[in-house]
């Protein structure tokens, strides 16, 4: 009991620190900054930030959400990121936990996945680099997958196949949808997203993963529509496809089974 409250603890601390990368490095995708060599700076008066400022959260609540130097507003941006990927970790952590190489292999593509989101958000983008991240996340677990024995080669050879049908699946359906919309309906990069996820999902989790994301992509639509009437056309389909991928890493395998229980 008390090893395990010490483990999601741990895995709680761990998920704000990752979480907060992940955000600066979204929003420095977004601004075209370099995210690994520049130090955080405050956005408004420039001023290199310390190690005290870093502290997810913490830091936060201790300035009141004001810049230590300038003494302008903070974005709220900043802690409710860093809590959000908190939670999601907790919680994947909490539905994959005696298994910690596929813990470790979904985290990371978890993170991938958030910034993906953030990104696509602001600027409707999903970046490449994220998705060969993501990517090379998959072979690099898969194969350590296989050399402990977790998994075969047909287990590998498998998951290839789901991912390239997965991609193509998405591929003719988007050709069709723009005939039908006489516009573009999927991004390309929502076509190379799927095809990864598709990797990690395995056949049946994609299938499910297409349905899911369009639920919510509908879903999220139509609560922009309410919240900003004025919004444009254009629609980031990216955090619908990250929430449903999510839902599925931590659920998949319940739904698939209620779903043949259902045939
Ligand atoms: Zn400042």
């Amino acid at each position: 009991m008390t090893e395990g409250v010490y483990n999601i603890a741990c895995i709680a601390v761990f998920g704000l620190i990752f979480g907060s990368f992940l955000n600066c490095m979204a929003m420095r995708i977004v601004r075209n900054e370099d995210f690994v060599k520049d130090r955080s700076r405050c956005r408004d008066c420039g001023h290199k930030l310390g190690a005290i400022d870093l502290i997810p959260v913490l830091s936060y609540v201790l300035s009141r959400g004001k810049c230590r130097y300038c003494g302008k507003k903070i974005s709220v941006r900043y802690p409710v990121t860093e809590l959000i990927f908190m939670f999601l970790s907790v919680f994947l952590y909490a539905f994959t936990k005696p298994d910690m190489l596929l813990f470790c292999k979904n985290w990371v593509l978890t993170g991938c996945l958030f910034a993906m989101a953030l990104v696509d958000l602001e600027i409707l983008e999903i970046p490449n680099g994220l998705l060969i991240t993501a990517f090379f996340n998959w072979v690099f677990f898969s194969l350590l997958e296989v050399v402990t024995g977790d998994w075969s080669i047909k287990d590998l050879g498998f998951g290839l196949l789901a991912g390239v049908i997965a991609g193509a699946v998405m591929l003719t359906l988007s050709l069709i949808m723009d005939r039908i919309l006489k516009r573009d309906s999927l991004g390309g990069g929502d076509i190379k997203l799927f095809a990864i996820l598709g990797l990690y999902l395995g056949f049946a989790g994609a299938y499910e993963l297409v349905i899911l994301s369009c639920v919510l992509g509908l879903m999220f639509a139509m609560a922009r529509k309410i919240i900003d009437p004025k919004a444009t056309k254009e629609f980031p389909f990216g955090p619908a496809i990250a929430t449903a991928s999510y839902i599925l890493l931590i659920i998949g395998n319940d739904i698939t089974d209620w779903y043949l229980r259902m045939l």
